[in-house]
Order: structure tokens, then C-alpha cells, then sequence
């Protein structure tokens, strides 16, 4: 038997990695076990997000902008830059610089933090312990008081669009494309699809986007979800929705797509497929027969609010467990876990949690839409306010969007804040406070906002939500 600890935590993504490095803090004995191997053959910290997720992803998002602003926007603003072109291995080279920083730096907080990085695919095998086989198969078991299980999630593939090496395949292939392809599908109109179709149809590809589901962005206010898809046609994504997706055959460098409108059968050639259609936790194999902890039929670990399991001394975190795939949201749920174990009262507000997509302009959003609150019966008011009477976003060259307020009718409490607009992800911020401290619209309305600044949309929405927004007529 090697070292005993305190916590081990089985996956060093966003939710493990946070969860180690708490748990080491509330001064726990901790160790973290990691299987990912990196670009270089490696065992790298960071999971999905750091790896083939959030980071990489914007990083691909800002350049196919930058390029996009210089190309086409520049010349508004009286700068003139001919000739513009994209690099594609370049960009990509400079994508992965940014994920070995920050995979690398994750094993630098570890240190720094006293936190023991084991590398090798780890097993619950009994609720204290853990075993760990390392590269070359050796199996090492080690024991702990807590276990957090935080594996995390992978794509999810279906059998109409089984992934080649190079033309069908997921949002980790789809990272790295050496050049842009002419004619590019994304099967699924998600945040992982709508952000990956933009990169390359910034670049020049031809993009279309099959959905099965007849409604587009369901979750986001409706009035944001539809200004998001005219804007988002605008810019050229074809997104066919009702789209469902039932045969594919790769031939000659290409493949051919068959799917059903619901009226008729319909085919489509690319040089490039992104299977974007969700993720699937990544559970099998990760606790061992007989020790008790109980997954769900798609295979999520079961826990309560608080992410116990039905072990007492295995707790779950993150994408394998309910609730959304976020990066924060696992990364909450590893604090929330670590306080509690090393004795604290925690928990988590898992109303207010943020969603953002990632595409120009962005679309962000917490808490709930005017439908959801409409459909639970609770009765709104609601204030929006177009960016197009904003005067930075006018100075930004930025005037897409609106950014919409649902209050409760009678207690003017802010039940959600959704924006699509420049920077929405950041503004949404003010969404997650106001819902976090049970804020009043009227106290969005009554707090002084800097100007000038994109955020005064929000306040102008707060105002807006009484028929009192400044600058609208
Ligand atoms: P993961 O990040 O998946 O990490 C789990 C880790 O556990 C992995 O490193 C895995 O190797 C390891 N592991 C699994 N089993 C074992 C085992 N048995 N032994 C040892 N190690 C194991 N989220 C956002 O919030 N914002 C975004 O902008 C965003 N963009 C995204 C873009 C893309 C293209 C994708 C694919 C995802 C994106 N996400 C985004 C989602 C985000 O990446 C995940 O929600 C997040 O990574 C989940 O964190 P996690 O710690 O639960 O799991």
C-alpha cells in the first residue's frame, strides 16, 4: 500500500484540478490523479477545457475575429490594411503554445499549492480507495479519507456520422484543421457547434449547420435567441433547422450527408463534418464493481445538491455529474466540495450560473428566459435595450444586439438577464451578482453606471423594464 491521503481527486480538469488545489489550501493532505496524454506524449493537467475545450477554442474564436475586423471592418475605420491574410498552422501553432502554458501551469500550482500529481488512469475500489495504473501498467493503490471523482465528459458520436482520421469528425479534430475547408457541415446548432462553424466561416469556408430540433438556441431568451440566428445568418452560417441527420459516405476526400427536412430527403457534400451533437460523462471503468456508487442510465454519477454520492466518502463533480458542462460550474462544485470536507458549510447557487457562446457578438445569459418564467407560471415585466443606442458600442463599431431584463411582476426581482451583443460574456457578470444577491431590477436601475460602456445597455434594460430607459425613444 503506498501514501495515504486525505483527498485524492481522480481527474485534474477544471473541476479537479480547482478541487485539489482547495483542498490542499483548507490544508488537506491532497493528491490528483491525471490519465490525458498531451500533444507531446506527455501526462498534461487541465482536462477538456484547457486541452480541446474552452481555452484552445477562443483562442481560434479571436483570431478568426481579429482576421474577419481587419478584412472587412477595418476600412470603416478610416485604417487600411490590403492584402489581409490568415496563416492557419500559424494560428494553430499559436493555439497550442497557449494550452501547453497553461497545461504546464496547472502542474506549476500543484507545487506550489503541496499538491502530490499522480500520473495514470485511477480507480474507486473500495469508498478509501484509489488505484492508479501508470503508463506502463503497473497498478499502485492508494488510500484516502475523501474521494472527488472529477472525470469529466467526451463527445458524444452517432451512427449516421461514424468519425474518419480526418474528414468526419469531432470538436477536438475540428482544433485542428491545417487549412480551411471549402465547404465545411456542423451537425448540431450548440455553443461548441455555432462557436467552430464561426471560426472556419471566418476563414472562408462555406458553412452549414444541421440541427434536428426545429427551435433554435432553446435555452436563451426567445427574442435573443432569434436576433442570434439572424446575425449569425448575416455573417453567412447557413443553419438549417429540423435537420435530422440519418447517413453519411466519405468518398474521394469527401463526404456526402443524408438528412430528413421532416418533408423530404436531402443530401449534402463537404470537405469537412463536425460531429458537435453534445458530450457524454466519461464514467466507465472509474469506480470499480461493488463499491456502491450509483450512475444514472447515460452513465452521470447520481449525487445530491451538495455532490455526495451514495458513498459517504466519495463525492462527484463537473461535467460527469448533473447539471451543466461548464468549466466553472465544475470548478464551483470542486470548491463547494473541498470546503465541505475539509469541515465548512458550503453549497452552491446553481441558478446562477452563466452561459456564454463565444461567437461575434456574443451571447451570454443567466437565470431565466420570458418563456421559461412565463411557462412556471410567474407573471414578468421585462425591459430590453438595443446596442444599436449605445454610443460606445456605435464607437466600437458594434451595434448588434440588445440586452433583455425578466423581473417578477410583483417583486421586480431579476429572475434573468440575457444579451447578445460585443463582450456579453463579460457583462453577464452583473446578471450572475444581481441573481446571486437577489437583486431588484429597480436596484440595476438605481446603480451608477460608468460611460461610456457596453454595460450601460444593462442599466438602460433595469431602466427599461418601468418604461424609463434614457435613450430609446
Ligand atoms: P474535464 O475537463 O473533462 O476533465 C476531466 C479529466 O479527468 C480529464 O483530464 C481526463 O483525462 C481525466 N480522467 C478521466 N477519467 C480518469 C481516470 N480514470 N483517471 C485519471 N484521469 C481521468 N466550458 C465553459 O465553461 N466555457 C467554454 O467556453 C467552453 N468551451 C468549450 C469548447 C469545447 C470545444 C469543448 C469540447 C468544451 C467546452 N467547454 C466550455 C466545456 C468544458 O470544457 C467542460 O465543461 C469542462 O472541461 C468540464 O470540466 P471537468 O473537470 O468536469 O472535466
Amino acid at each position: 500500500m503506498a501514501d495515504k491521503f486525505d483527498v485524492i481527486v481522480i481527474g485534474a480538469g477544471p473541476g479537479g484540478y480547482v478541487a485539489a488545489i482547495r483542498a490542499a489550501q483548507m490544508g488537506l493532505k491532497t493528491a490528483c490523479v491525471e490519465k490525458w496524454i498531451g500533444k507531446e506524449g506527455k501526462v498534461v493537467f487541465g482536462g477538456t477545457c484547457l486541452n480541446v475545450g474552452c481555452i484552445p477554442s477562443k483562442a481560434l474564436l479571436e483570431a478568426s475575429h481579429k482576421f474577419v475586423e481587419a478584412k472587412h471592418d477595418f476600412d470603416d475605420l478610416g485604417i487600411q490594411a490590403s492584402d489581409v491574410q490568415m496563416d492557419v498552422e500559424k494560428m494553430i501553432a499559436r493555439k497550442d503554445k497557449i494550452v501547453k502554458n497553461l497545461t504546464g501551469g496547472i502542474a506549476g500550482l500543484f507545487k506550489a499549492n503541496g499538491v502530490t500529481g499522480i500520473e495514470g488512469t485511477g480507480k474507486v475500489t473500495g469508498g478509501k480507495q484509489v488505484e492508479v495504473t501508470d503508463q506502463d501498467g503497473k497498478a499502485t493503490t492508494y488510500e484516502a479519507d475523501n474521494i472527488i471523482i472529477a472525470a469529466g465528459s467526451v463527445p458524444v458520436e452517432i451512427p449516421p456520422t461514424p468519425l474518419t482520421d480526418d474528414i468526419i469528425v469531432d470538436s477536438t479534430g475540428a482544433l485542428e484543421f491545417t487549412e480551411t475547408p471549402k465547404r465545411l457541415g456542423v451537425i448540431g446548432a450548440g455553443v461548441i457547434g455555432l462557436e467552430l462553424g464561426s471560426v472556419w466561416n471566418r476563414l472562408g469556408s462555406e458553412v452549414t449547420v444541421l440541427e434536428a430540433m426545429d427551435s433554435f438556441l432553446p435555452m436563451v431568451d426567445g427574442a435573443i435567441a432569434k436576433e442570434t440566428q439572424k446575425l449569425l445568418k448575416k455573417q453567412g452560417l447557413d443553419i438549417k433547422l429540423g435537420a435530422r441527420v440519418t447517413g453519411s459516405e466519405v468518398k474521394d476526400g469527401e463526404v456526402t450527408v443524408k438528412y430528413s427536412d421532416g418533408d423530404n430527403d436531402q443530401e449534402m457534400t463537404f470537405d469537412k463534418l463536425i460531429v458537435c451533437v453534445g458530450r457524454k460523462p466519461y464514467t466507465q471503468g472509474v469506480v470499480g464493481d461493488g463499491v456502491g456508487v450509483e450512475t444514472d442510465e447515460r452513465g452521470f454519477i447520481q449525487v445530491d445538491d451538495q455532490c455526495r454520492t451514495s458513498v459517504p466518502s466519495v463525492y462527484a463533480i463537473g461535467d460527469c455529474v448533473r447539471g451543466p458542462m461548464l468549466a466553472h460550474k465544475a470548478s464551483e462544485e470542486g470548491v463547494m466540495v473541498a470546503d465541505i470536507i475539509a469541515g465548512h458549510k458550503a453549497e452552491m447557487n446553481y441558478d446562477a450560473i452563466p452561459n456564454v457562446i463565444y461567437t461575434f457578438p456574443e451571447v451570454a445569459w443567466v437565470g431565466m428566459t420570458e418563456q421559461d418564467a412565463k411557462a412556471k407560471g410567474i407573471e414578468v415585466k421585462t425591459g430590453a435595450f438595443p446596442f444599436a443606442a449605445s454610443g460606445r458600442a456605435m464607437a466600437n463599431n458594434a451595434t448588434e444586439g440588445q440586452a433583455k431584463i425578466i423581473a417578477d411582476a410583483e417583486t421586480d426581482r431579476v429572475l434573468g438577464v440575457h444579451i447578445v451583443g460585443q463582450h456579453a460574456g463579460e457583462m453577464i457578470a452583473q446578471g450572475v451578482i444581481a441573481l446571486e444577491f437577489g437583486s431588484s431590477a429597480e436596484d440595476l436601475a438605481l446603480t451608477c453606471y460608468a460611460h461610456p460602456t457596453m454595460s450601460e445597455a444593462v442599466h438602460e434594460a433595469a431602466l427599461a423594464v418601468e418604461g424609463h430607459a434614457i435613450h430609446m425613444a
